[in-house]
C-alpha cells in the first residue's frame, strides 16, 4: 500500500486483507511490552530482516509468531485502528476485512477478545476514518474442519458482526473439498462465502471453491492461468478475483512483478465484456 500524495487522490476499496498482516514490527514491540512478552527478536532491525521470504510457509510462520503479541480487546482494537488510519491516508474508502479466530483460540484468546476488539473499531471506521468497513472470519483450510465449524457455530451464536466467511492458511494439500458443511452452515446463517484458491495451489481447487463452496468471490485465483477452459468460465461468470501482486511476488508464487499475470488477466477479461 503507497501513501503517496499521488495515491492518496484516487479513492480505492481493499477487498483482500488479513488485519493481523497488517501489524507492524512498531506495534509489535509496543503490545509485547504491555503485555510483559518477551520477543525471539532483539529489536526492530533484526524483526524487519526476518521479512523475506521463501514461499507462503515461510510467510505464515513468522504472521502466526507475531499474531502472539495480540492478548487483550485493547491490543485487537489498536491493530485494527492503527490499520485504519494508514489505509485512510492511502485512500481507502471501503475495507472487507479478514480475522482468523481459529489462530487466537488456539493460543488461548477467547473468541470474544478477538471479534469485539476488532469489531468494535469497525463500527466506527466510517465516523472516525472515513473507511466504511465489513468483517470476514476466515478458518484455516490446515486445521481438522470440525474446529472450524465448531468456531462457526460459536459467532452465529453470539451474533457476532461478521458478512462472511473464507478459508486462508497453507493452500498446498488443503483442497476447498474438505470444507462443504461449513460452508453450507454459513449459507445457512445467511453469510457471504469467498475463499483462497489458486494462490499456490492448482487450478482445480478454484473449480472446487466455486462448484462445491459456492463462493461469490476467489481470493487469489491467479493459478486458473494454467487451465484455459476455467478462464473462459471465470470471466463468462464474471468471477471476482481478489488478486495481491506484490504479496505473490513477496511470497514467491511469482519470481518478479514484471512476470506477474494480472495484465494477461486483465486483457482476457476484457475480451469477454
Ligand atoms: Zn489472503
Amino acid at each position: 500500500m503507497s501513501t503517496s500524495p499521488a495515491a492518496a487522490l484516487l479513492p480505492c476499496a481493499e477487498l483482500h486483507l488479513h488485519i493481523e498482516g497488517t501489524l507492524e514490527p512498531e506495534l509489535i514491540f509496543e503490545l509485547a511490552a504491555r503485555n510483559g512478552l518477551s520477543l525471539p527478536y532483539a529489536d526492530l532491525a533484526e524483526l524487519r530482516a526476518r521479512y523475506e521470504f521463501t514461499d507462503l510457509k515461510s510467510f505464515l510462520d513468522l504472521y502466526y509468531a507475531n499474531m502472539e503479541v495480540l492478548r487483550t480487546e485493547a491490543d485487537f482494537a489498536d491493530m485494527t485502528r492503527s490499520y485504519l488510519r494508514r489505509a485512510a491516508a492511502a485512500g481507502v474508502r471501503h475495507v472487507e476485512m479478514m480475522v482468523d479466530p481459529q489462530a487466537h483460540l488456539l493460543r488461548g484468546v477467547p473468541l470474544e477478545t478477538c471479534i469485539h476488539g476488532v469489531a468494535g473499531v469497525l463500527a466506527g471506521s466510517l465516523e472516525e476514518f472515513g473507511v466504511s468497513s465489513e468483517l470476514i472470519a476466515a478458518f484455516l483450510r490446515d486445521r481438522p474442519v470440525a474446529e472450524a465449524e465448531d468456531v462457526l457455530r460459536q459467532l452465529v451464536a453470539m451474533e457476532a458482526p461478521i458478512v462472511g466467511i473464507g478459508l486462508d492458511s497453507a493452500e498446498v494439500g488443503n483442497p476447498p473439498e474438505g470444507f462443504i458443511e461449513l460452508y453450507r452452515m454459513a449459507r445457512d446463517a445467511g453469510l457471504k462465502c469467498v475463499a483462497h484458491a489458486g494462490e499456490e495451489g492448482p487450478s482445480h481447487y478454484i473449480e472446487q471453491a466455486l462448484d462445491l463452496l459456492l463462493v461469490d468471490r476467489i481470493d487469489h485465483g491467479i493459478r486458473c492461468l494454467d487451465d484455459p477452459a476455467l478462464v473462459e468460465r471465470l470471466v463468462r461468470d464474471r468471477i471476482p478475483l481478489t488478486i495481491c501482486p506484490l504479496s505473490n511476488v513477496r511470497l514467491r508464487s511469482v519470481d518478479t512483478l514484471a512476470d506477474h499475470p494480472l495484465p494477461q488477466m486483465l486483457a482476457r477479461g476484457s475480451t469477454y465484456r
